[in-house]
């Protein structure tokens, strides 16, 4: 019998943070990630587009706003305290014509309200940031976004919490519960609190346990193209104004730690969970189940879903990514794109009664359990803060530490 305190499922940047923080509070407690995968940051956490996002794009009253701007210090100082690699690149995020203007000044607000710093820039200045970019008007300029490698530092984290005593399984995979007990593909375990951060399928775990029920997620894929011709041709993080409807960025430019240019991600609606290229990790009852809400959406029209997949789907058409990514600059040579790079994909949650996307993180949880949903964009921003806030949630439902 593998016998633990804490253990939590799921080695993505969530999971380990949340082990980090457990360790910092009691030391003496037994934690332990298990991972379906062979190594951590496998899903989104190693998939996504790296940036540290300042925070101005969340309503003043969410945990987003809450985590964001301290959770990008918090990562920064991370890095440079282990010698990780960060591009300080900042951000300008500009408009394509004049109906995009107030979407601009919706986003200054936003900043003002979270406290972020974000600098209105007029068209002719923003070359100093980036003499490629292209704006109408205005643009807004984040000194504070920048770029990690986020694999680099979910492994870092694996090693820290390693050398703190977290014990980690691989090639474990949660399959169901009853009362202390969780049986897993690799036998049974114990625990005394279960911390589920299990990303596309932490909803699930989550009915297992009897929460989470109002919620299923939805998987939205993240394609990108990688630049490969010139890296001096784009120098910052060139962002659109995004659609605040939902809650996608939009194909924007990221300049990664290396200085390397990449276009993405695109929010296709996808057909199961782990839907990354042609029947990689199919699973008939989610297809079902996925497609049968999509089609519901579309049919509907819930949050002009319609409009969002169509524009989506055209995105496998390479020319239309790409031309998305030539309105906001100068030139690029769209010859000079290479192919598809590994995609991501967003456990982006769904009401299912309002048929409405959540926009926020949820968690929800008792004295036995607790169960982390929609940890979508920012949230590898966010993760530092957003584990002491679950760790602090924890505490009061539980009532006190274990050890
Ligand atoms: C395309 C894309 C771009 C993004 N860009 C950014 C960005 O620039 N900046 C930012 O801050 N955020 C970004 N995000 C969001 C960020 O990547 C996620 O919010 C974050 O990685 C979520 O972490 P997680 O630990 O919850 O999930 P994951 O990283 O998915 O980890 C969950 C883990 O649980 C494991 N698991 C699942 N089921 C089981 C099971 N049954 N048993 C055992 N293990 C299981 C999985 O294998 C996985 O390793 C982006 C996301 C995507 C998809």
């Amino acid at each position: 019998m593998n016998k633990f305190d804490y253990i939590i499922i799921g080695g993505g940047i969530i999971g380990l943070t949340i082990a980090r923080e457990l360790k910092k509070r009691e030391p003496r407690s037994t934690v332990c990630v298990l991972e379906k995968e062979a190594d951590v940051a496998a899903h989104a956490s190693g998939r996504n587009s790296g940036v540290l996002h300042a925070g101005f794009y969340y309503t003043a009253n969410s945990l987003k706003a809450k985590f964001t701007k301290e959770g990008n210090q918090a990562m920064r100082a991370y890095c440079q305290q282990h010698g990780l690699r960060i591009n300080e690149c900042g951000k300008l995020v500009v408009a394509r014509d004049e109906s995009e203007l107030a979407g601009l000044e919706e986003l200054k607000r936003r900043a003002d309200n979270n406290g972020v710093e974000l600098i209105w820039l007029d068209e002719g200045d923003i070359e100093v940031i980036d003499p490629n970019a292209r704006t109408f008007r205005k643009a807004l300029y984040s000194p504070t976004t920048a770029s990690v490698d986020p694999i680099e530092v979910c492994q870092m984290l694996k090693h820290e919490n390693m050398a703190n005593g977290v014990d980690f399984r691989f090639h474990t995979r949660y399959r169901k519960h009853r009362d202390d007990l969780i049986f897993t593909s690799a036998g049974t375990y114990q625990f005394k609190y279960l911390i589920n951060a299990a990303g596309l399928y932490a909803d699930s775990i989550a009915h297992d346990f009897g929460f989470g029920v109002s919620y299923t997620i939805i998987p939205f894929k993240g394609m990108y193209l990688k630049y490969t011709k010139n890296k001096t041709d784009v120098a910052t993080n060139i962002y659109p104004v995004p659609n605040l409807g939902n809650p996608f960025l939009g194909v924007h430019y990221t300049k990664t730690v290396d200085g390397s240019i990449k276009i993405g991600p695109t929010a296709i609606p996808a057909f199961w969970r782990e839907n990354y290229s042609g029947l990689h990790g199919f699973r008939l009852k989610e297809f079902i189940q996925i497609v049968g809400y999509e089609a519901k959406l579309f049919a509907t029209n819930s949050f002009n879903f319609r409009r969002l997949a169509l524009e989506e789907m055209r995105k496998y058409i390479k020319s239309s990514f790409i031309g998305l990514g030539m309105s906001l600059v100068q030139h690029i040579d769209p010859q000079g794109f290479g192919p598809f790079l590994r995609a991501g994909i967003r456990a982006q949650l769904l009401h299912k009664e309002t048929l409405e996307l959540v926009q926020d993180f949820v968690i929800e949880g008792d004295q036995y359990s607790m169960h982390v949903l929609n940890a979508v964009s920012p949230a590898f921003t966010c993760s530092m803060p957003f584990a002491v806030y679950v760790v602090d949630q924890m505490m009061e439902l539980r009532g006190g530490a274990i050890s």
